[in-house]
């Protein structure tokens, strides 16, 4: 719903007349101070979508761009520093590894004979430039075949074996993880077939991007169990696994012989979160925290299309520009009492990075912040929409004052379901992990009518460009967190402690 300019100033000059001669029910915003905040959003929207930004994605030029970008915009702004970092005055570095395997190969055996896996047979992965290891008779490795369990029953004789497990659907991540932390060597997962076997191999095919503090130095592997019937005998196999399905069963040592040589590209680099800050009048009393997600994937399509840079106009120019005018609204009026936060988060399409960082080395106690608001794909609903309310129901205090605000200004809650199924998909979610009261609200998740068409077509491809989105909804959002967050920074309206504790 973007209109031209001057008919935009005309209207909005006549509603502010026609808004003093007639009192409204609600608190209403002039067009006139609508159509500004619409404007300002598709300027900087229009900047961070563009091409010369490439889509956005951290450890590239186009990265860095958008850093400065933000850095330039909270200081037009008048924000101060948020880093509690003298040294940095608006970046905290977000420490990250990007790996991507390159080769593998698993050989099985009994005695002497070794058999090397084919392709459709088993896969092997590790985060490291080269792994090597053998287990099984003679090498000093035990294979120990741990059935359904995750070997803690054996407690630190784990360390140094290597584990051989069998698939259980939805424990497995969890089980893998529990035998790397007793230091096992390598984890063999057996598979039901060939099919499930693809499916990881997809799932590992593409790089993936994680915090280098949380990187497990891992070496797994996958192998069907048609490949295990093949290398140890079927009837062998059979009795192993009959087994394992025992109520007492008790991990073992196999007589099986193991080898694997994988090996993976890997690159460490340091991207940042960007943190500003409006200083409250009253030291103490807490704070609020206003937070998005600057990055995005890069160049997404495939190599062959005409456009492949992903420009993530919606995923999420519309967030960074809808906080940076947030907080140049409220840095305009009167100072609130509690410090308000800034923060433009790194990495978020890696799988929350850059918030799951800021979270482990905060710049503000975390129990002090009494309401962390994100900003995520903030420009896809028509004016006069429903809001998704994601977060809702973990913090009484919280929920009552977003919902008192909301009726004044004559906005309903939509589809509270659709909201929730986006709950752990934003930034959010890893301060709500880590006890912080933390809310997305958005016409955008409000309805299925808004989000399905977009999620359908543009989502995370190269179509979510600037001159596709909707402002209406954006604008009704900002206005309504305006409201909100002067509300949430005045400790005497909103008091220390009732928003705590999810
Ligand atoms: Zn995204």
């Amino acid at each position: 719903m973007i209109r031209g300019r001057l008919a935009l100033w005309a209207a909005g000059l006549a509603s502010l007349w026609l808004g003093a001669c007639a009192p409204l029910p609600l608190e209403a915003t002039p067009d006139a101070v609508r159509d500004d905040i619409a404007a300002r959003l598709q300027a900087d929207i229009d900047v961070l979508a563009s091409d010369a930004f490439g889509g956005r994605k951290p450890g590239t030029p186009g990265g860095d761009a958008t850093s400065e970008f933000i850095e330039r915009r909270m200081g037009e702004i008048g924000l101060v520093s948020g880093t509690n970092d003298p040294g940095s005055y608006w970046r905290m570095p977000v420490d990250l590894v990007e790996t991507q395997p390159v080769s593998g190969q698993l050989k099985l055996g009994q005695g002497r004979k070794m058999v090397t896996l084919t392709e459709d047979e088993a896969t092997v992965f590790t985060p490291r430039r080269r792994a090597l290891a053998a287990g099984g008779p003679g090498t000093g490795v035990p294979v120990v075949f741990v059935g359904y369990g995750d070997g803690s029953v054996l407690g630190d004789a784990m360390a140094g074996a290597a584990a051989l497990m069998l698939a259980d659907p939805g424990r497995d991540t969890e089980r893998r993880e529990a035998l790397f932390r007793q230091r096992a060597t390598v984890v063999v997962t057996v598979l039901p077939d060939a099919e499930a076997l693809a499916a990881v191999r997809r799932r590992y095919a593409a790089s993936r991007v994680e915090l280098a503090s949380e990187e497990l130095d891992t070496l797994s592997a996958y192998i069907t169990d048609a490949a295990l019937a093949r290398v140890l005998g079927a009837k062998r196999w059979a009795q192993w696994k009959n087994e394992a399905s025992k109520s007492d069963f008790v991990p073992f040592e196999l007589n099986m012989a193991v080898s694997i040589d994988a090996g993976a590209d890997r690159r460490e680099f340091v991207s940042q979160n960007i943190v500003g800050m409006i200083p409250g009048t009253i030291p103490g009393s807490g704070a609020v925290l206003l937070l998005g997600h600057w990055d995005h994937l890069g160049e997404c399509a495939p190599p062959e299309a005409a456009d492949r840079i992903c420009n993530g106009a919606s995923d999420n120019a519309s967030g960074i520009a809808m906080m940076l005018e947030l907080a140049r609204r409220l840095k305009e009026g009167p100072p609130p009492g509690r410090d308000i936060y800034v923060l433009a988060t790194s990495s978020e399409e890696a799988g929350l990075l850059g918030a799951r960082a800021f979270v482990k080395a905060p710049p503000v106690p975390l129990g002090s912040i009494v309401a962390a608001f994100n900003f995520d794909m903030m420009a896809l609903a028509p004016e006069g929409s429903p809001v998704g309310f994601i977060g809702r129901g973990h913090s009484p205090a919280l929920d009552a004052a977003i919902l008192g605000v909301m009726a004044r200004r004559g906005r309903v809650t939509g589809d509270q379901a659709l909201a929730d199924s986006f709950l752990q998909r934003q930034d959010g979610w890893a301060l709500h992990q880590a006890g912080v009261p933390s809310v997305l609200l958005s016409a955008t998740y409000g309805s299925r009518a808004v989000l399905e068409p977009f999620l359908q077509s543009r989502y995370h491809r190269a179509g979510d460009e600037a001159d596709q989105i909707e402002l209406g909804g954006a604008v009704e959002d900002l206005l309504l967190h305006e409201v909100l967050i002067r509300e949430l920074a005045d400790p005497e309206r909103y008091p220390s402690g009732t928003g705590a504790q999810p």
